[in-house]
């Protein structure tokens, strides 16, 4: 995925109309709003001083409680407290039982693709949570700037398929928001330093938050932003610090029996106890037994040896991620520190340490991506005309062409970033052929038949040629608001017929991870039927060819008994041909193919050529 500088359109409207835009980071643990006040960006908080908002929704039978009030209420009522929602997002049942994480709620067995939780109000859906999280900081935004918010910047995680995207844009619906764009969450973060505007070159972000980590490794080049390759690991976070401390702090407190009140109680002071330390050398731990109360004190030394093997495991993420994108530590210019258990002192050092730079820390780590999002949020809204913005999209299903037998040939594979074009060279089939139809499909699978159409056009007035002789450039061009413009081009007298398309209109969230889903579930008999149709096209054209050239020269080359042979072969071929039978097919095409050897000589030696090679288009029926 990458990120491209273009102007938006439609931006042309009143000049010194202000409009009102806001970035959400939604967060697994927390979420926040930031929007641009004269030229200021300013964290939104809430009417008791906060800006984080707990990521976590509370259902009782009467009422949605949102942030703090519902993550107060976790122990209490674990069943109806909702958190760490986002990974639910976009993934369906089955993929959900092989998720990491486990979580406090109940699921309802119910046929439903999608997951559903259990609350007193009634089930509920990731996209409904994550609504409730979006509506309440809309409302936040919306009471501070005593406006509407005309649109909104909201951020996801690099490595977020076009599903979970998806739903993160149906939650925003449904809270009611207009979504400007969604954008990476590094790149948000990158965007908050002003790394776009700086020299060009490889930036590091390091994403340590609650309970994941993301590293991405971004490449700005000519003012885009381009997404190497991101890794991390979505069970590692803030959460198994305080487990870590919480361990130990039970351990030096000789506790053997664990309540749940009390592990709840030893977790939330090993999280103050943490998040002191970030400031202190030595902190007190208080816990209130049964029967007494205990100090414990813990040191940062204490802390850090805790803690290593844990930011170890992030700097094994790290290495593996710069593997990927074929990186070494010194080619990488700045370190973004993002999240809040990047304040960890012992993070910051380590990290340092390995990408041997300066981590960049100056903005809030919890606070960044949000600012970076209103960042771009006020430029969407059109609030700074002379800036260019930053744009993330990527095809989320394959673009292809239809070839002979039914087949179809992606021409731009799923999850490239757009805009994007891309060419390829086909020919004609039979001998003389002036028009070509050309058939658009989307999809992952290797029939049409199971593919998506999108369009057909045709290409006229190819000069006649022999079969092959013809090439023929098509191109496909997706741009940034992902519309699809094909065109077809004979390269010889360069004649050109195109036509636009818009490839995702009309297709449901539903109907592509469907379509997706398939094309794993058939990919196996997708290759032999598409072995099967390919051999049934390699005979036509040997047939075609064949026909051909015997219309041409068979009278004058070959006597009675030599065409009589070539016939009977020719005759065989053509009726297996038509037959689900890809070992017969092919044998017939070797036999038919040596039967004519002798015949192919003479052509050859008379000159006359016959490409038989290369992909073929299907012919115009007129
Ligand atoms: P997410 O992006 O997953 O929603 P955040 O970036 O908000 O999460 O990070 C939340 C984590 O940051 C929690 O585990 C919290 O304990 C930790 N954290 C916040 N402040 C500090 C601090 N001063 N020192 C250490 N950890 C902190
Ligand atoms: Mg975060």
């Amino acid at each position: 995925m990458a990120l491209l500088q273009i102007s938006e359109p439609g931006q042309t409207d009143a000049p010194h109309q202000h409009r009102f835009a806001a970035g959400i980071d939604l967060g697994t643990t927390n979420s926040l709003v930031a929007t641009v006040r004269s030229g200021q960006v300013d964290v939104l908080e809430d009417s008791q001083g906060h800006t984080l908002l707990p990521s976590t929704v509370r259902y009782t039978a009467s009422r949605i409680i949102v942030g703090e009030d519902a993550k107060a209420a976790e122990i209490q009522d674990p069943l109806n407290t909702i958190s760490s929602v986002k990974r639910l997002m976009g993934r369906s049942k089955a993929e959900l039982s092989q998720a990491d994480g486990h979580f406090s709620y109940q699921f309802n067995e119910t046929d439903s693709a999608v997951p559903k939780i259990k609350t007193a109000k009634g089930d509920v859906t990731a996209i409904e949570v994550s609504a409730e999280i979006l509506k309440n900081l809309a409302q936040r935004a919306e009471q501070t700037l005593g406006d509407k918010l005309s649109g909104v910047v909201i951020t996801v995680p690099a490595y977020f398929d076009e599903n979970q995207r998806q739903a993160t844009k149906d939650a925003a619906t449904l809270a009611g928001l207009n979504v400007y764009r969604l954008l990476n969450e590094p790149t948000a973060a990158a965007v908050a330093y002003g790394l776009d505007s700086e020299a060009e070159g490889i930036h590091a972000i390091y994403d340590l938050g609650g309970g994941t980590f993301d590293i991405s490794i971004l490449r700005l080049n000519k003012g885009i932003f381009e997404v190497l390759a991101t890794g991390g690991n979505s069970a590692l976070g803030g959460d198994d610090f305080d487990h870590v401390i919480a361990n130990w702090i039970q351990t030096q407190a000789q506790i053997t029996e664990l309540t749940p009140p009390l592990e709840k109680q030893i977790l939330s002071q090993a999280r103050l106890a943490k998040e002191a330390l970030t400031n202190i050398e030595n902190t007190e731990i208080q816990l209130n037994l049964a029967e007494q109360q205990k100090h414990i004190s813990l040191n940062i030394g204490t802390l850090n040896t805790l803690l290593t093997p844990l930011v170890k495991k992030t700097l094994i993420a790290c290495r593996k991620t710069l593997r990927d994108a074929g990186i070494s530590t010194d080619e990488i210019i700045d370190l973004v520190m993002v999240g809040g258990s990047t304040r960890v002192p012992l993070v910051r050092q380590m990290v340092g340490t390995f990408f041997n730079l300066e981590p960049l820390v100056s903005i809030d780590p919890d606070k960044v991506v949000a600012i970076g999002a209103a960042q771009q949020a006020d430029i969407l809204a059109g609030n700074q005309n002379d800036r260019d913005l930053l744009l993330l999209d990527v095809i989320p299903l394959s673009l292809g062409i239809e070839t002979m037998g039914g087949l179809t040939e992606k021409i731009i594979h799923r999850n490239t970033t757009i805009p994007v074009a891309r060419a390829q060279e086909f020919t004609t089939f039979k001998d003389g052929q002036t028009a070509m139809k050309v058939h658009i499909v989307q999809g992952e699978r290797e029939l049409v038949k199971d593919c998506r159409s999108l369009a057909h056009f045709e290409l006229r007035g190819i000069p006649p040629m022999v079969a092959g002789a013809a090439r023929i450039q098509v191109t496909y061009a997706v741009d940034a608001d992902g519309l699809l413009h094909v065109e077809a081009e004979e390269l010889t007298q360069h004649i050109k017929s195109s036509i636009d398309v818009k490839p995702s209109y009309g297709l449901t969230d539903d109907e592509v991870a469907n379509m997706l889903a398939k094309s794993i579930e058939y990919a196996e008999a997708d290759i032999q039927q598409r072995q099967l149709r390919e051999l049934q096209v390699d005979a036509m054209r040997v047939i075609e060819a064949l026909h051909s050239a015997l219309h041409e020269d068979g009278e004058k080359l070959l006597d009675a008994s030599e065409r009589r042979r070539i016939d009977q072969a020719l005759n065989e071929l053509t009726t297996i041909a038509e037959k689900d039978n890809s070992q017969a097919i092919e044998k017939q095409i070797k036999h038919l193919e040596k039967t004519c050897e002798f015949y192919v000589e003479r052509r050859m030696n008379n000159s006359v050529q016959h490409a038989m090679a290369g992909h073929k288009l299907d012919e115009f029926e007129e």
